[in-house]
Parts: structure tokens; C-alpha cells; sequence
């Protein structure tokens, strides 16, 4: 099948060239220069005061926290953070923008030049800068009238920018997901795309292939999901092309995306720096930052996730670990790629996993009982973690039953799905659901003994060197005792018997 984003046969003649622009929303509590509750779905225009609303005679004041964050998520895409930087104003005309302007970083950014690594595509894509900003309000459009709700007015954003250094869909499509990634195991922003958190304006061009310079740029403004940045890009791509081939000449524009008609919308020829008029913020002093500030910073962010050899240290603050670091450590350790992701990607499941291998699982128990079974018992139900009945320390007894022959492992499977459905205790409910295993050596052997007499045949067989007769003997053992012996300790039993009565 085709994907929706899938490219004609004749772009392989072009190059693609795509930077992004990102607006994350930092996860503060107040806005960036005024103290109002940053809360986007309150009733409309309450979290609002003189300063956000950009009344006269008020002076903004910056948020130390929305600053913190801002250098976290800097320092996390390996960017050097300014000592230095400074705000600007943003002029432009928008019923959502009651100040006329917008307080942001210009010349002087908060931090530049970082680096994020594309996991899967041995790829580097340069950040050209991270600055701190504010957002605007919102329009709501109804068929007669449009609305304005100021709630969101001043909300902390950092805007991150690329280098023009994407070149497919695809690696935009990982480019995105692992920014986020970054910004949500770092808590630097909820970066929920559907609630407008993280927010993504492709800027793409094509080129002739070998052609040195870049093509002409067309940019699509505000996308909200990952869907529609492909699907955006690609068209954008598509209609690039096409012009070329007719020999038009390409003109910087901004776009809408229109999400139904999967087509853009040319919104205003390209604004120059100029257009926005920008200044210095007269009201605001430049933002000084002492290195110590940024070297503490730096040290919460280099901690280590992976439980030690016995499980039972965590080194450090685990949701302050970069989504790469994990990635490594946790190969290290022996998992799958594909159970790294679920860890590094699902911190709920993490905190899980980490709590089950502090209390003695091994990775390799704890993979195969939590983000195996456990994980598909709740994929079948459409439940998530949360709601996950067993907690740490039933899951641990169940996997130290397992491992001290107590329980066989499709037992173990029954146990775990009953203690999913009535979140009991394990060795409990493996004694009242009779699921424990038979490791009475008397039992064994009488059971053993029965199964011989009634096969003889069968046994006849095996003492003429048909060996693999002991297959069905077992099978046979297993089955009168309902499964739940270990069938190698059943197999040495039929060895010994089978070897007397020779
Ligand atoms: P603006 O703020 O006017 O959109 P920037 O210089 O900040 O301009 O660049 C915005 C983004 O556009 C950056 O991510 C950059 O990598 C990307 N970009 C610049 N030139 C091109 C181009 N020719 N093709 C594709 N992307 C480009
Ligand atoms: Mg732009
Ligand atoms: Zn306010």
C-alpha cells in the first residue's frame, strides 16, 4: 500500500531540503512574563491580567522556571547556551495579539547550535538555534462571527530551529518524534501535539540533483499532528517539483494546510525580517545567566537509568535521562529493540519495569513477564498500565515462583492473567486456582509408572532404541498431571523408570 505521504517516480531526480521549525509549549505553571495560570482550557479569557493582555502601564516580568526548561531542553540537543541573551518585539497585526507585538529572542537567542541524533537512520541534523517566546491567543470561528479567547496569550514557547539539513519525509517524521521524545523524558513540555503543544512549521525546497544551491523555500505554517507534517511536506514537495518541470519560477510563501482538501493554501507572500519590525524589548533587561546556573542544569540531565548487575540501584532521577542514553544502556543490557522503545518512549512502563527489576527480576524475567505478557494481556483488554491489577511486587512473586520450579509456564501465564482479573495475590491464588506445579516426587513417579504399564508398546519401542518414543510418554505424563509438572523433571523420571524395568 501506498503511503499517503509517497513521493511521484520523478522526484528521485530532485533533492529534497527540509528544516523545522518547532513551538513547544513550556510546562510551567504561569505564563512567561506575568504570573497567570497557564490553563488553555479554562473558560475563555479567566486566566488573564494587564500585562498579558498588554494593557498600558505594566511591565512584564520573566519566569524563572520557563527559563530553567528552556536551558534544559538547550543543553539536551547539545547546544551551547548563551551567557547572554536578549528579547525583542515582534510586530504584527492579529485580533489574537492584543499587544500588537510579540515578546521574543532575535539577534540574541537563548542558545545555539546543538545536534539531534535521528535514531535508526545513522543521521545527525544540526540545530541552528532555541530561543524563549510567547504565544499568542486563540480565534474560535463559528459560521457568523469569530471569537478571541486571551488564555493562551503569553504562554511560554521555545522555539526550536533546524538547519536545512532534513532531506526525506521520513527523516522528518523521526526528527519530530525524537524531539519530542526529548522534550517529554526531560519534562521540559507535555508536547502533545492534538492540544497544541508542540506545534511544527515545515520550511521545504527541492533541487535538481548536484545542483550546490538551495531551491526556494515554501513554509506551512502551525501543524499539529505527525500526519499532517507528512502529508504536508509531501505535497509541498510534489507541487515544487511540478513547477520546475513547467520551467516556473518558485516564490518564497507561506502556507496554510488544508487538512480535507490535502492541499495548501497560499496564506502571504513570505514575510522578511523587516515586516515584523523587530526591536529590542525596551522593558525587559537582557537575560544573564552565570555558568554555574547552566552547569547545574547540565548535571541533572547526565544521569544513568539502568538498574546495576543485581537490580537494585537506580543511579539517578530517571525521567531526567536522555532518550539516547537509555536507548544504549538498555541495549547493553540485552533487550530487544523493540522492548527499548517501549521503555524509552512509556515512562509508566519504565517506572514498572525499573520497580520489578529493583526487587529482583532480571532483565530478561522482567522483559518477558511485564512487556511480553503482561503487555499483551492488557493490549487485549484496551488497558493501560494504570489499570494494570498487579502491582511490583506480585508480578516479582510470581516470577520467583516460576524460577524455583514451583509453577510451569503456561501455569504461570494462567496465574498472571487471573491476578490481571482480580488483582490478587499470586501464591495465594495459584494454591486456590490449584495452577502450582507438581513437584511431589511421589506423584511423579506413581504417574510415571502408570504411563508405562498402560503403553507397553510404546516402552517395548523405546528399549529397541526408538528413543524418541519418550516424547509421547511425557506428553502422556503431562497430561494426567493437567500440565503442571516440569516436564524435565517428568522425562528424567521416565528415563529412570524405563531403565529398571529394561
Ligand atoms: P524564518 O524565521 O523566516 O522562517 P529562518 O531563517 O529562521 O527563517 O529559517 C527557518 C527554517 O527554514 C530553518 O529551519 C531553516 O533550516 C529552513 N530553511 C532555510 N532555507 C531553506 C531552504 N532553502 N529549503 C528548506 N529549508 C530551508
Ligand atoms: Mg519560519
Ligand atoms: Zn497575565
Amino acid at each position: 500500500m501506498q503511503n499517503s505521504w509517497s513521493l511521484p517516480m520523478q522526484s528521485k531526480n530532485y533533492e529534497i531540503i527540509i528544516g523545522l521549525e518547532v513551538h513547544a509549549q513550556l510546562a510551567t505553571r504561569s505564563k512567561m512574563f506575568c504570573r497567570c495560570a497557564v490553563d488553555v482550557d479554562a473558560k475563555p479569557n479567566t486566566k488573564v491580567c494587564p500585562i498579558c493582555l498588554g494593557l498600558p502601564g505594566v511591565l512584564p516580568q520573566t519566569n524563572d522556571q520557563a527559563i530553567k526548561l528552556g536551558i534544559r531542553a538547550a543543553l539536551a540537543l547539545g547546544c551551547s547556551v548563551n551567557l547572554e541573551s536578549r528579547w525583542a518585539r515582534k510586530h504584527y497585526f492579529s485580533p489574537d495579539l492584543p499587544k500588537g507585538y510579540q515578546i521574543t529572542q532575535y539577534e540574541h537567542p537563548l542558545a545555539e547550535k546543538g545536534v539531534l541524533e535521528l535514531p535508526g537512520f545513522d543521521k545527525k541534523v544540526r540545530i541552528r538555534r532555541l530561543h524563549l517566546e510567547e504565544d499568542a491567543g486563540k480565534l474560535i470561528h463559528s459560521t457568523r462571527k469569530t471569537l478571541v479567547d486571551f488564555n493562551r496569550c503569553g504562554v511560554p514557547l521555545a522555539e526550536i530551529v533546524s538547519e536545512p539539513d532534513i532531506r526525506s519525509v521520513e527523516e522528518a517524521d523521526a526528527y519530530l518524534k525524537e524531539l519530542r521524545l526529548v522534550l517529554r523524558t526531560l519534562g521540559v513540555s507535555e508536547a502533545e501535539m492534538e492540544r497544541g503543544h508542540f506545534r511544527c512549521e515545515p520550511n521545504i525546497s527541492v533541487r535538481p540533483r548536484g545542483q550546490k544551491k538551495l531551491g526556494v523555500r515554501s513554509e506551512i505554517k502551525n501543524l499539529n499532528s505527525f500526519k499532517a507534517v507528512r502529508e504536508g511536506i509531501a505535497r509541498a514537495v510534489k507541487d515544487q517539483i511540478e513547477w520546475l518541470q513547467q520551467g516556473k519560477e518558485i516564490v518564497q510563501t507561506t502556507y496554510l494546510w488544508d487538512e480535507k482538501l490535502r492541499e495548501l493554501r497560499p496564506m502571504r507572500a513570505k514575510e522578511t525580517a523587516a515586516d515584523y519590525r523587530y526591536f529590542p524589548e525596551p522593558d525587559l533587561p537582557p537575560l544573564i545567566l552565570e555558568p554555574f546556573e547552566i552547569e547545574e542544569i547540565k548535571k541533572q540531565i547526565m544521569g544513568t537509568t539502568v538498574p546495576s548487575n543485581q537490580g537494585t540501584t537506580v543511579s539517578f532521577d530517571v525521567s531526567f535521562v536522555l532518550p539516547a542514553q537509555k536507548r544504549k544502556e538498555w541495549l547493553e543490557k540485552g533487550l530487544k529493540k523493540q522492548d527499548v522503545e517501549v521503555l524509552v518512549a512509556e515512562p509508566e512502563w519504565e517506572r514498572y519495569f525499573i520497580q520489578l527489576s529493583n526487587v529482583g527480576a532480571s532483565v530478561k524475567e522482567a522483559s518477558t513477564w511485564l512487556l511480553n505478557e503482561a503487555r499483551g494481556i492488557l493490549a487485549e483488554r484496551k488497558e493501560t498500565l494504570a489499570e494494570f491489577k498487579v502491582p511490583v511486587k506480585e508480578l516479582a512473586s510470581l516470577i520467583k515462583l516460576l524460577r524455583d520450579g514451583k509453577l510451569t509456564r503456561p501455569a504461570a501465564k494462567e496465574l498472571l492473567a487471573a491476578m490481571a482479573d482480580k488483582g490478587r495475590n499470586a501464591a495465594e491464588l495459584m494454591e486456590e486456582l490449584d495452577l502450582g506445579g507438581v513437584s511431589d516426587e511421589g506423584l511423579l513417579e506413581k504417574t510415571a509408572r502408570k504411563v508405562i504399564e498402560e503403553n507397553p508398546d510404546a516402552c517395548g519401542r523405546y528399549h529397541k532404541g526408538k528413543t524418541n518414543v519418550i516424547g509421547f510418554l511425557l506428553g502422556q505424563c503431562m497430561a494426567k498431571l493437567r500440565g503442571k509438572a516440569d516436564p524435565k523433571a517428568v522425562r528424567e523420571m521416565l528415563m529412570k523408570l524405563l531403565s529398571e524395568t529394561r
